[in-house]
């Protein structure tokens, strides 16, 4: 029988930054597609709490709290979902920050704190992830970028150099791994009401505004908006996409 395009019964997904934001809206389309979403992230109140949610609507999920930026922490993670879980088909390396300052006034470690979360720490989980991945002949990668993987930001120099990064990583990752049939690709998403962005928001005068001005859909994005982007990378429905960043901004990026 074909597969159903955009099933994922019986899948395994790892969600990094699940506990909360865009990775929880990733991860409720996913256990609601029928995917065990196993939640990544550091801190345990929030992760026992989005568990919880997912459980609650009938999903299959588990928090695994772990420091994405720590190579051993990142191995632990992968070798507990396999135990657990029984495999690993679809791995979204979603945590981020960012520290707000320009570049004359961001010192070494906040660019690389920043470095290390967006960037290293989807290098650490996909190498960790991609051996399960290959022997099992399939795989999904979804990374995380942002409007600022194209436009420059003068508050945001190391963010803005870590999600150009991502969708680079992604096109080599992409190439790389065709062969053992893994589809690696970016979701960008445009300006979402998150924690991240909430603070963005207090720190930034007009920024509300501002977005709303430019946004072709005229409203900020939702957690919800990408539930079905996460789903459709995941599935069979993409299983000739790879290498690609997608926006998912409403129309942000293709506004003159
Ligand atoms: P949130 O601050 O709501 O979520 C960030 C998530 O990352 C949290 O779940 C956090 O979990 C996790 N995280 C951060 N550092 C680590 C770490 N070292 N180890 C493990 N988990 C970590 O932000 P968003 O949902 O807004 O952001 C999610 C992604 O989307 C980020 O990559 C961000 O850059 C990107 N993005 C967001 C946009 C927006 O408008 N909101 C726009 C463009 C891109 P915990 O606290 O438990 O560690």
């Amino acid at each position: 029988m074909t597969p159903k395009p955009f099933d994922l019964s019986g899948k395994v997904a790892i969600v990094t930054g699940g506990n909360g934001g865009i990775g929880l809206g990733m991860a409720r389309g996913l256990a609601e597609a029928g995917a065990a979403v196993a939640v990544v992230g550091r801190n345990e109140a929030k992760s026992i709490a989005a568990v919880a949610e997912l459980e609650q609507s009938g999903g299959k999920a588990m928090s695994v709290i772990a420091d994405v930026t720590d190579k051993a922490a990142v191995a632990a993670m992968v070798e507990r979902v396999k135990r657990e879980l029984g495999r690993i088909d679809i791995l979204v390396n979603n945590a981020g920050i960012n520290i707000r300052k320009p570049p004359h006034a961001l010192d070494i470690e906040e660019w690389e704190s920043v470095m290390k979360t967006n960037l290293t720490s989807a290098f650490l989980c996909s190498q960790a992830a991609h051996p399960a991945m290959k022997a099992a002949g399939h795989g999904k990668i979804i990374n995380i970028g942002s409007m600022m993987s194209i436009f420059g930001a003068s508050f945001a120099p190391a963010y803005a150099a870590s999600k150009g990064g991502i969708v680079q990583f992604t096109r080599s990752c992409a190439v790389a791994w065709a062969a053992d049939n893994i589809q690696v690709n970016a979701v960008l998403p445009g300006w979402i009401d998150t924690d991240l962005t909430k603070r963005a928001r207090l720190e930034i005068d007009g920024l509300h505004e501002r977005v709303l001005a430019r946004t072709p859909a005229a409203r900020w994005g939702a957690i919800a908006d990408f539930a079905g982007i996460a789903v459709f990378l995941s599935s069979p429905a993409s299983d000739f996409v790879t290498g690609t960043a997608i926006p998912v901004d409403g129309g942000y990026s293709i506004m003159g």
